[in-house]
């Protein structure tokens, strides 16, 4: 049993397989998918597409931050209304990225600000992504995320800025393929962490772990994100895969949908 707490399967590069590509993930022993919007029509994707599959797909409804120049206040209203429905379970993704810098800084942080506004007021979890931009994702969280929770996803840090997201009681930390990858401060993050505070994702269509050849990341593929995981830890892999998803359900919530 597995949770990919983090994939965009309502993305079109899926389109052409996209049921075929989630009945593999179940078949290969993940049980929940989490997938997070990047803007309004992706969010409302998600949560048809969790709405397709009760109890096993779930829905987060946001605007990355690649695209904060589209966040409007009429946008995040129709969040509000998204998130009334039992299969949204995160406010995400959002973050800030000064990385690609698609929207600029100011826009960014108005933006973040936005959604953990959206994420107290509809008490859900945060899912925030983060690049290049440590510092200030802090700060705003210092500032307005009090008693806030969620996951900082693909954490992609070192060991002091593993640290400092740490202070923030309700949230985990959360890893992707780059854990498989050689060269980053990762295996140490990923031994340093608390276990009750640690979950796995594949971040598809992006990502694809090591050694896998595929042009294209998919849920099955969470299982080499927790092999990895186990290895570093020094546990099994039913014992990662047991954490993580207990992690996962008590973060999100992610039980049976019952109407
Ligand atoms: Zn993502």
């Amino acid at each position: 049993m597995l949770v990919d707490s983090h994939a965009h399967i309502d993305t079109s590069r899926f389109n052409a397989d996209r049921e075929a590509v989630i009945n593999a993930a179940f078949e290969g022993g993940v049980t929940r998918i989490v997938d997070p919007g990047c803007d309004l029509a992706s969010s409302e994707h998600a949560l048809a597409l969790a709405k397709a599959h009760p109890g096993a797909v779930f829905a987060g409804v946001g605007t990355h931050p690649h695209d904060a120049s589209t966040y409007t206040d009429e946008v995040g209203m129709r969040y509000r209304e998204l998130a009334q429905a039992p299969e949204v379970v995160a406010i995400g993704e959002f973050g800030l990225d000064y990385f690609r810098m698609l929207s600029p800084r100011d826009v960014q942080r108005a933006v973040f600000c936005a959604h953990l506004e959206l994420a107290r007021d509809c008490a859900l979890p945060c899912i925030i992504h983060v690049r290049d931009s440590h510092d200030d994702v802090i700060e705003l969280l210092r500032a307005h995320g009090k008693g806030l929770r969620g996951v900082f996803h693909c954490f992609s840090g070192d060991v002091q800025q593993a640290e400092e997201c740490l202070t923030f009681d309700g949230f985990m930390l959360s890893f992707a393929g780059p854990l498989t990858r050689q060269g980053n401060a990762l295996p140490e993050v990923a031994r340093m962490a608390p276990l009750e505070r640690i979950l796995v994702e594949t971040d598809s269509p992006y990502l694809v772990p090591q050694p896998l050849r595929a042009r294209r990341n998919e849920p099955l593929f969470v299982k080499h994100v927790a092999e990895k995981l186990a290895e570093i830890r020094g546990m099994t892999f039913e014992e990662i895969a047991q954490v993580t998803s207990a992690n996962a359900v008590r973060l999100f919530g992610l039980g049976e949908i019952t109407r």
